[in-house]
């Protein structure tokens, strides 16, 4: 297909239907977060992605897009539920329910300072990473795994894990609805029963981060968060678990898509109806997957506590857990109608406007938080759902990629980066170098930009931006 995107608005372009496209694409950026590199195929997957069975409105891009399997990192795409509309793996991604949680101490940096050095110790200490390493929490076998499945975050504060005020400030309550851990498989189960708490690789994270600015001292105020204070941000999702997840249902939708008659432009978007048998297996096995990664936060949250305790004698509390690879499901209006509809959100967090039911009670007139990191050596940012989204209330997740991992690994040393960053003034805890070069900050987008972007799209509202004083790697 040939990609020509029309600028509509400063912020939004718009790709024509063409072809076997059954929605238009819309990508909201700046001309500078358009997808260019050579061999990004990000603008070519948002096309296919509005041939999927039961589309609507539009395959969305959000300004940090790029390429990924199937569906591109940073898209939206819904389908509807009782009109034949599909769910597809690949438009949730590998890593189910990766996410970011936020966590807010009660110290500033000022303060913080001369501790800084012993919290990082601490941190770099107790917080497991890196690939194949066991998590903080071992359960016991299947029996175990499956209520953490079905209850997530919540069975890890029920087991002691964490404060059920903890759950108050967790997207859908720290519990993905509808989890069926029969149709987890075994080798997943195994993979996952020693993983929980801890980081994973390369892209994922643990920061220290301090408040640099606020915009908006309300919502902010409501988030928890002051100038100068400091916070953690995690980032990880549901480790081994949800790979084997994906894996295994990406297979099981790629034999069957000849059943249902589904063509498609690429086999990456395998996919069955979300009313079939293995379109019910993977939303089942997804959301119990998601529940592991939220589990996965929760525990983390527990060694930045202890940590935090120990260094500082501060206190921690939770701003917002969001996921950002889900098919979630909804409803929306559309053409004036309430349709039911599964939502991808692959690199896409919930950005739910003031108002609406979905919110915790102490948020409903704020609206949805939405995290954005940007990199080890850049600003973060806190948004909020805005009203008026017609991307289904969806917002950026992240900085985006530029640079492939490879292209990451031949033009940034890991060790010259540290010491770069550390003469910054952020403290860096690597698992490895090469994992360290291949999230450098030039690999990345300009966040500022991205954050400008999606407030200039409509899409969300800044509330404050912070920056990193130190960082444990995955
Ligand atoms: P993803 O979920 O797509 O792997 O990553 C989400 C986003 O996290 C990336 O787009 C990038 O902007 C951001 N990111 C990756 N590494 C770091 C880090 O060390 N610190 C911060 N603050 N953000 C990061
Ligand atoms: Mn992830
Ligand atoms: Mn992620």
């Amino acid at each position: 297909m040939d990609i020509t995107l029309v600028q509509e608005s400063p912020f939004r372009f718009r790709m024509e239907r063409q072809g076997p496209m059954r929605v238009p694409g819309v990508v909201f950026a700046t001309q500078d977060l358009l997808p260019q590199a050579a061999g990004d195929k990000a603008l070519e997957q948002v096309a296919n992605v509005a041939t999927l069975p039961g589309i609507v409105r539009a395959s969305f891009a959000m300004p940090d897009v790029h390429w990924g399997y199937g569906f591109p990192i940073g898209g939206v795409a819904a389908t509807d539920i009782d009109a034949g509309g599909v769910v597809s793996p690949g438009g949730v991604g590998f890593d189910i329910s990766c996410g970011v949680r936020l966590l807010a101490a009660d110290v500033d940096r000022g303060p913080l300072a001369p501790r800084m050095r012993r919290l990082m110790d601490i941190l770099g200490d107790t917080v497991p990473r890196g690939m194949g390493r066991g998590g903080l929490w071992k359960l016991s076998g299947r029996a175990q795994m499956e209520k953490l499945l079905v209850a997530g975050a919540g069975y890890a504060v029920e087991q002691g894990h964490g404060v059920p005020r903890d759950l108050e400030r967790c997207e859908d309550r720290g519990a993905l609805a509808g989890a069926d851990p029969s149709h987890v498989g075994q080798r997943a189960v195994e993979r996952g029963l020693n993983q929980v708490g801890s980081l994973g690789s390369g892209n994922h994270f643990l920061e220290v981060q301090a408040v640099d600015r606020v915009y908006d001292d309300a919502v902010a105020a409501a988030f928890g968060l002051h100038a100068g204070q400091v916070c953690v941000m995690i980032h990880c999702g549901s480790r081994g678990l949800g790979h084997q997840v994906c894996t295994d249902h990406v297979r099981v939708m790629d034999q069957s898509l000849r059943g249902f008659g589904i063509d498609l432009p690429d086999r990456q978007l395998a996919c069955a109806p979300v009313v079939s048998t293995p379109g019910r297996a993977y939303l089942g096995a997804m959301a119990a997957a998601a529940n592991y990664g939220r589990a996965n936060r929760q525990l983390l949250t527990e060694a930045v506590r202890h940590a935090f305790t120990t260094a500082a004698g501060a206190v921690v509390e939770l701003v917002y857990d969001v996921s950002h690879n889900t098919a979630k499901t909804e409803t929306h209006d559309v053409d004036g109608v309430p349709r039911r509809l599964c939502v991808h959100r692959k690199g896409a967090t919930l950005a739910l406007p003031p108002g609406h039911p979905d919110l915790p009670a102490d948020l409903a007139g704020t609206g949805h938080p939405v995290l954005v990191p940007g990199t080890m050596g850049t600003a973060s940012y806190v948004m909020v759902g805005a009203a008026g989204n017609d991307a289904f209330a969806s917002a950026a997740h992240g900085a985006g990629r530029v640079w492939s991992r490879h292209q990451a690994l031949h033009r940034v040393r890991g060790e010259q980066l540290r010491a770069e960053l550390e003469s910054q003034g952020i403290s860096v805890r690597p698992s490895s170098w090469r994992g360290l070069a291949e999230e450098a900050p030039a690999a990345y987008k300009d966040v500022d930009e991205v954050a400008r972007a999606t407030e200039g799209a409509g899409l969300a509202r800044l509330v404050a931006r912070l920056v990193p004083l130190g960082v444990v790697k995955g």
